[in-house]
């Protein structure tokens, strides 16, 4: 069972387009998933997610916590961002 939810218009773009502009042809805003009842962000550019393993229970905390790993302008943020990408194991063309 999968939905979706739709994001409030203040919800920040993805890193990958900061990490990769090259690659990255424009910032894309994450998507919500709902998955066996536990709510996902993930990235449609990048499949950059936030959520983990078990994702959260509900909407809200999960955009709550991609606002603050994509929060732009902040190096360390960027840092972490990339350090996580890099942990979920994502392959993407973005990333080759
Ligand atoms: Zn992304």
């Amino acid at each position: 069972m999968c939905s979706t939810a739709s994001l409030p218009e203040s919800t920040h773009f993805c890193l990958c387009h900061t990490v990769w502009p090259d690659a990255v042809p424009a910032p894309r805003l994450p998507q919500l998933r709902q998955l066996k009842g536990r709510w996902f962000c993930v990235c449609p550019n990048c499949n950059f997610y936030i959520g983990g393993h078990d994702g959260f229970e509900n909407s809200r905390a999960a955009v709550a916590m991609w606002q603050s790993c994509c929060r732009p302008g902040d190096q360390h943020i960027q840092t972490l961002w990339i350090r996580d990408y890099a942990a979920q194991g994502v392959k993407t063309e973005a990333a080759a």
